[in-house]
C-alpha cells in the first residue's frame, strides 16, 4: 500500500532528524581540550583551571579573553583545541 510506504518513509526521516539533533547536542555536551602552542600546557573544560578562578566545566569560549597561559603566559589565541 501507498500509505504503508509514506509512512515509513516519514518515520525514518524522522529518526534521522532526532539522531543528528542528539549528535549534535552530545558535541556540544563533549567537553574539550586546549593545548598551549609555545609550551604545551592542557586546559581541560572538564577540569577548568580553579587555581586561576576558572571553574571546572568552563567552555573554552567562556575563558576569559584576557586569560594567560599559566606557564609561559601566552593569551588564549595561542591555543589550539586538541583533536583525539
Ligand atoms: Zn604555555
Amino acid at each position: 500500500m501507498h500509505f504503508k510506504r509514506l509512512y515509513d518513509i516519514i518515520f525514518k526521516n524522522t529518526l534521522y532528524i532526532i539522531c543528528l539533533n542528539l549528535f549534535d547536542e552530545m558535541e556540544e555536551l563533549k567537553m574539550a581540550k586546549y593545548v598551549c602552542t609555545v609550551c604545551n600546557w592542557v586546559y581541560d573544560e572538564e577540569i577548568g583551571y580553579p587555581e586561576g578562578g576558572i571553574a571546572p566545566g568552563t567552555k573554552w569560549e567562556d575563558v576569559p579573553e584576557d586569560f594567560g597561559c599559566p606557564l609561559c603566559g601566552v593569551g588564549k589565541d595561542l591555543f589550539v583545541k586538541q583533536e583525539d
